[in-house]
């Protein structure tokens, strides 16, 4: 295709002027699907640049390639290009960058991620990100105001409880708007690493928000018991995790005026921790600290 979206600077970017690092350092992606693209440049006599999808097999990337500019998979096929050495690795590896900088503490994120080491072995939460990650793409296709909504309703509620407003890089506007860039991009095929990242994040922060409210007042039985299911889930074999699951279903739980169970309560909460992350990641920072890199790069050139 002729071009990318870059999700950090929220515009349209035309092939020929993205360098072979763009596609990472601005998360550039086909504006059609959100997947992640990379530069390649066809028969260098000729200098024909676009942009491609990693995974070439699937219908969808045909349709979206025919819907932006006419390139086709044979084009793709075809082995006369140039890609230098662009890897899907390096592309989703910038959601990891940002978060893991936008912990306090270096004792945070080594908490942080060796709880989601245990999260992403275990096999019950493979099966329950499977069933988010359907969840939250069907959701997205039907209405996407609802991710909307869901980043609001986090800012709100995290400006009731902190001691200080809300800090980004980006104003919150902008904040917003690549958050809800990114949330699209991780429900697609390609970026579903970056999913199960965050999902485990998300799983980890939601019980240490249990905890945090239970020294600010007393817990209802239900957080006290999702609190609970929660950290036993990530220990448990794969029947034991269903019979919780099933336990869990049929757990009622009265809360804003609502009957749900406690199975759904904690997919709600997750997604809200997923949605939330997205929102205070410091990607203005991402895009300074990048183009410093690059021009220490030039420079070790000269
Ligand atoms: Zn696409």
């Amino acid at each position: 295709m002729k071009l990318g979206y870059s999700m950090l600077l929220g515009e349209y970017i035309e092939a020929k002027v993205v360098e072979y690092g763009d596609c990472t350092q601005f998360q550039i992606v086909c504006p059609y699907c959100k997947e992640p693209v990379f530069k390649v440049i066809r028969d260098a006599s000729q200098e024909l640049h676009y942009l491609a999808h990693y995974n070439k097999s699937k219908a969808y990337i045909a349709e979206c390639d025919l819907r932006l500019s006419g390139i086709t998979n044979e084009h793709i096929r075809q082995a006369d290009w140039f890609s230098r050495d662009q890897r899907i690795k390096f592309f989703l590896g910038a959601l990891r960058s940002m978060f893991e900088e936008a912990q306090i503490s270096s004792e945070d994120l080594r908490k942080n991620l060796s709880a989601c080491k245990v999260s992403q072995k275990s096999k019950i939460l493979k099966f329950m990100r499977e069933l988010s990650h359907r969840h939250a793409k069907d959701i997205f296709k039907q209405n996407i105001d609802l991710a909307k909504e869901s980043i609001d309703c986090w800012i709100e509620e995290y400006n009731e409880f902190a001691e200080v407003p809300l800090k980004t890089g980006f104003s919150i506007g902008v904040q917003k708007r690549i958050a809800m860039d990114f949330w699209e991009h991780i429900l697609s095929a390609n970026a579903r690493d970056s999913f199960d990242y965050l999902y485990n994040h998300a799983y980890h922060n939601a019980i240490n928000r249990i905890s945090a409210s239970q020294k600010a007042r007393e817990l209802k039985r239900w957080e006290y018991d999702l609190a609970n299911y929660m950290i036993k889930l990530r220990q448990a074999s794969l029947n034991q995790g269903y019979s919780m699951m099933d336990e869990m279903k049929e757990y009622p739980v009265v809360r804003d005026n609502g009957r749900k169970s406690l199975l759904h309560i904690m997919n709600a909460e997750i997604t809200h921790e997923m949605i939330g992350l997205l929102t205070t990641l410091p990607y203005l920072e991402w895009l300074k600290k990048g183009s410093t890199d690059k021009k220490m790069e030039a420079a070790n050139r000269l």
